[in-house]
């Protein structure tokens, strides 16, 4: 799979993905990652990228021209996906992910100053995406968010089978809490569980966790990933434990 970074700061991108399960995945050519200047798509002595807003309003915004031209030169086919970075976009979350890691090449672009010419958004690309509420001085980082959480969906990238499924949102609950050495630390112990060499034990205890964990923090997850029966009796045993101790 292929991601394209369309950018007017290409330099942001290197120390992002040269380290850990990214780095590995691209030096096993599993994923590829190429970042586009957009200055190397423009056409005049200047290399412009941005130019005043009409209607007379303060700062900047990015010109058409050099986004659609370099979105031309790198699309390998009529099927790659393109995508702008925007705060008015659809939320990235775990399901969006997975969706663009099926894909063979993604193509983001990313805005700066006021944002991008609006004919971007209505007649260049699939879709804007977000990652949150907020708003953030350019879509570099958010093109990197998008870019860890769709390669970790790619088969080979994340090392153990099962580990991508376990994570938090995988099966539509919070991961499990997890513990490490030592057992005992300023008198804080490790569940006692944990020791026990009882698998089914641990994988019970697990689940619940991961159940009481996510009714606590996102009772909206909860809600709309409706808990199987045999998770709702782990759920509510659990919660009678706990009144009783
Ligand atoms: N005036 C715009 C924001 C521009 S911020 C508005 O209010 O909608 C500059 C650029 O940063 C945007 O074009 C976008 O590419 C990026 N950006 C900012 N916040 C973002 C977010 N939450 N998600 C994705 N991209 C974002």
């Amino acid at each position: 799979m292929r991601f394209d970074i369309i950018t007017i700061f290409p330099e942001m991108f290197p120390a992002l993905f040269g380290a850990g399960v990214l780095k590995r995945a691209l030096d096993r050519g599993i994923v590829r990652i190429e970042v586009h200047d957009l200055r190397d798509y423009t056409t005049d002595k200047h290399r412009q990228v941005d130019d005043r807003p009409f209607g007379g309003l303060e700062g900047m915004v990015l010109k058409p021209e050099p986004i659609f031209r370099a979105v031309d030169a790198i699309r390998e086919d009529a099927g790659s996906k393109v995508y702008l970075l925007s705060p008015q976009g659809r939320t990235l979350d775990d399901g969006l992910a997975r969706r663009l890691a099926a894909e063979r090449q993604v193509i983001l672009i990313c805005g700066r100053y006021e944002g991008v010419d609006e004919r971007v958004a209505e007649h260049l690309v699939d879709g804007e995406i977000s990652i949150g509420d907020y708003v953030l001085s350019g879509g570099e980082l958010p093109a990197a968010v998008v870019v860890d959480a769709a390669a970790r969906f790619v088969r080979g990238v994340v090392g153990k089978e099962g580990s991508v499924r376990n994570d938090s949102f995988g099966g539509g609950l919070l991961d499990h809490p997890q513990y490490t050495r030592p057992r005992e630390f300023r008198g804080l112990k490790v569940p006692a569980v944990l020791f026990s060499g009882d698998h089914k034990k641990i994988e019970r205890w697990r689940r619940t966790k991961a159940l009481e964990k996510t009714a606590r923090l996102r009772p909206d997850l909860v809600g709309r990933n409706a808990l199987s029966p045999e998770d709702r009796k782990l759920l509510e045993e659990h919660s009678k434990e706990r009144k009783t101790s």
